[in-house]
């Protein structure tokens, strides 16, 4: 047998690389031995039958919350995966260095979806019971935070820093300062979550380089990249002219249609489209990635505009594997079979907005490291 798995029939959409056309991909392993136009079946041990549906590059859902086990706020991402048509997720910020070894052997290690990590600051979040000043005890955790971004270069990507009042309190500006300080320091991205001020988000943009990351840059919340007049924030506009990457991060609380719509109608669309899965939100509002994208479908992007935002754009941002994001022969074997159906779709916001969709995407089955998930 030449292949262990073919996916035969389906209609490949791979916008990162402007691939688009009806093409069999060949697995060997845990690469991408062939995509070619008629694979014959007798040369595959296994045979996924994609006909009248979309196969696109491994989904990857860039902010999540999957330490199944260590956090009640977390879910199982292989259970995820298998669902939504997901391979990989980056978690944002649930684990910090000291847990970081137990969420490597347990989790990255262990599961057979691919899972990523922004380190979590400590001490961000607003204690009441506890006032001691965040500025030491962030300075008492840099040791160990810089030893794991050293000793695990290969899934560490980042920091995420809380920047919003409500979640992190007084410690928001000094997170902020304590991130950009050690992302400076190791050379990576820091991604920044907001929603209330102070601080206020023209202060927090200002701290941002090329290749950081704006979290629920749509929130509706008052950390707005949108002025009184829904205009887009010339301070927030310098930053993506810079470099930073603007991330959707739905979560329960941080996607609003309205915000969106402005954006969009100013040609300013995300660069990221991710959920913020959690056990807040993953029985709505945000229920999937491929939930998340037909809002996007809904607001009037195009398919590949939205499949490109959670392929080839995410991929980027992690930038560690040949082929992760694309559809590519010596490429990782992540692969993401979708169904394009007539609905309709009825779509909620955080603000309890709806949108209704005719044609949107359905999961329907997950491919990483060549096999088949759930
Ligand atoms: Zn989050």
């Amino acid at each position: 047998m030449t292949y262990d798995l073919l996916i035969k029939g389906g209609e490949v959409l791979d916008p990162g690389q402007n691939l688009r056309g009806k093409l069999d991909i060949a697995i060997q392993g845990a690469k991408i031995a062939a995509i070619e136009p008629d694979i014959p079946e007798g040369q595959a041990a296994q045979v996924l039958d994609a006909k009248g549906k979309l196969v696109t590059p491994g989904l990857i859902d860039l902010h999540a919350h999957v330490a199944w086990g260590f956090s009640g706020l977390s879910v199982d991402p292989d259970v995820e995966a298998a669902k939504g048509a997901v391979t990989t997720h980056v978690d944002a910020g649930t684990v910090d260095a000291g847990a970081l070894p137990g969420f490597r052997r347990f989790i990255i290690d262990a599961f057979n979806s691919r899972v990523f990590v922004f380190l979590r600051i400590p001490w961000q979040q607003h204690r009441f019971d506890a006032p001691q000043d965040p500025r030491n005890a962030l300075q008492a955790h840099r040791g160990e935070a810089e030893r794991a971004i050293e000793e695990n270069p290969d899934v560490v990507l980042g920091l995420k820093a809380y920047a919003g009042y409500n979640v992190a309190g007084d410690a928001t500006v000094p997170n902020m300062i304590y991130a950009r300080e050690v992302a400076d320091r190791h050379d990576i991205p820091i991604m920044v979550h907001i929603s209330t001020s102070p601080p206020d988000i023209d202060w927090i943009v200002s701290l941002l380089k090329e290749g950081d990351i704006l979290s629920h840059c749509f929130t509706g919340h008052d950390q707005k990249v949108v002025d009184m007049y829904g205009k887009i924030r010339p301070a927030v506009k310098e930053a993506r002219e810079r470099g930073v990457i603007l991330d959707i991060g739905h979560g329960g609380g941080s996607f609003s249609f309205k915000v969106a719509q402005q954006m969009l109608d100013q040609g300013e669309p995300p660069d990221v489209i991710s959920t913020d899965l959690h056990t807040g939100s993953v029985n709505g509002p945000v229920w999937t990635l491929v939930t998340t994208l037909n809002k996007f479908l809904a607001l009037g992007m195009s398919l590949e505009d939205v499949i490109l935002r959670a392929t080839a754009a995410p991929a980027k941002v992690i930038n560690r594997l040949e082929g992760l994001g694309a559809l590519k022969v010596g490429g990782v074997a992540d692969v993401s079979i979708l169904r394009y159906e007539e609905g309709p779709f009825e779509l909620v916001d955080c603000h309890r907005v709806t949108k209704k969709l005719d044609k949107g995407l359905v999961p329907d089955t997950a491919v990483c490291r060549g096999k088949v998930l759930g």
